[in-house]
């Protein structure tokens, strides 16, 4: 099949490209190389330079006859959506609407979406937390991504679009940027590789729901022809907490180490884990690499790559 991974020069959306590639489908990529990086970028895939808001995207699908859209690329820095909302708001609802509208006139069936389960539910009131969870986004990154899937209902009910919401947990793996606010696993392989002092926002006890690179393609792999007009969970269902992150990489890098301890930012959560059930039960879909795994693994990539540089 014919497909567009846009934010295919990130770390989600290049992992995707080469097990799409590999799964024998035609990949077309789409991104502006913002936060993505050339390096990430499959020679087996079509790349375009360019940016979702950007009014001649239509002219990439009247090209290339897309007929399924992995959305990936996106404002995903909370606190940057908290400083800047404008800026997050026209990436992650203006220039998703202008996919949908540039897509649908050129016959696009298919549209699986990134969207986020630790940043749309808000501070649970229940853990872990299904998808029918009130959405109370504590940030204008969750209200945006947010937004999206009720664009996607009405795009399926005014034009007949299928789409699959997957709302990802906190994804971790190789390629992930350590450069950027997020991405704590790839932050302090980063800095305990270079026997730099971790921090931690907080004291330690926030927790958040990981799960692997590689879980998380597959995820995106069976969305392509299933689980149409719904969202979905990503999930362990377990909450994690920062310090053992930490303390899981630590055993590897830096059994010495201590870190420092800093104010939690504005816009960020406690705690969150995501009960990935549905997609489950409905979909066969089961997280199966575990946090020390995924981290050694992770680790292994870093050591052998020398991880993402500036
Ligand atoms: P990333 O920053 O590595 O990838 C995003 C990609 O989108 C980058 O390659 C960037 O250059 C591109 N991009 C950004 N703005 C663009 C624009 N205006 N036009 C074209 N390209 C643009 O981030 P990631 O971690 O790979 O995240 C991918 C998706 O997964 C995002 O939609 C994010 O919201 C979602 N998500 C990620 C996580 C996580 O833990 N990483 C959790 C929940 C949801």
């Amino acid at each position: 099949m014919k497909v567009m991974v846009t934010g295919g020069a990130g770390f989600i959306g290049s992992n995707l490209v080469d097990r799409l590639l590999t799964e024998g489908h035609q990949v077309v990529v789409v991104d502006n190389l913002s936060t993505g990086r050339r390096e990430n970028l499959n020679p087996d895939a079509t790349f375009y330079q360019q940016d979702i808001r950007d009014e001649t995207l239509e002219v990439i699908f009247a090209k290339e006859g897309i007929e399924a859209i992995f959305h990936l690329a996106a404002q995903m820095d909370v606190r940057k959506s908290v400083a800047d909302p404008v800026y997050d708001a026209r990436v992650n609802i203006l220039g998703t609407i202008n996919i949908l509208q540039s897509g649908m006139k050129h016959g696009l069936k298919k549209f699986v979406y990134a969207s986020t389960g630790g940043a749309v539910y808000g501070e649970p009131r229940f853990m872990p937390v299904t998808e029918d969870h009130p959405i109370n986004p504590d940030c204008q990154y969750g209200i945006s991504k947010h937004t999206v899937e009720h664009y996607l209902y009405v795009y399926n009910r005014l034009q007949g679009l299928n789409w699959t919401a997957l709302r990802y947990p906190n994804v971790f793996g190789p390629r992930q940027n350590p450069h950027g606010e997020a991405g704590v696993v790839a932050i302090f392989i980063q800095l305990l590789s270079g026997g730099k002092q971790c921090t931690i926002f907080g004291d330690g006890s926030k927790t958040r729901d990981y799960v692997y690179i590689d879980d998380v393609v597959q995820a995106n792999i069976t969305a392509l022809d299933r689980g149409d007009n719904a969202c979905y969970n990503l999930g362990w269902g377990t909450p994690v907490s920062d310090f053992t992150i930490f303390d899981t990489v630590r055993r590897v890098l830096g059994p010495d180490d201590e870190p420092r301890y800093e104010d939690v930012r504005a816009g960020e959560i406690f705690h969150i884990c995501l009960d990935a059930g549905k997609i489950r039960e409905q979909l066969g879909w089961v997280p199966t690499v575990s946090l020390e795994d995924g981290v050694a693994r992770t680790i292994e990539w870093y050591r052998r790559t020398g991880g993402v540089g500036r």
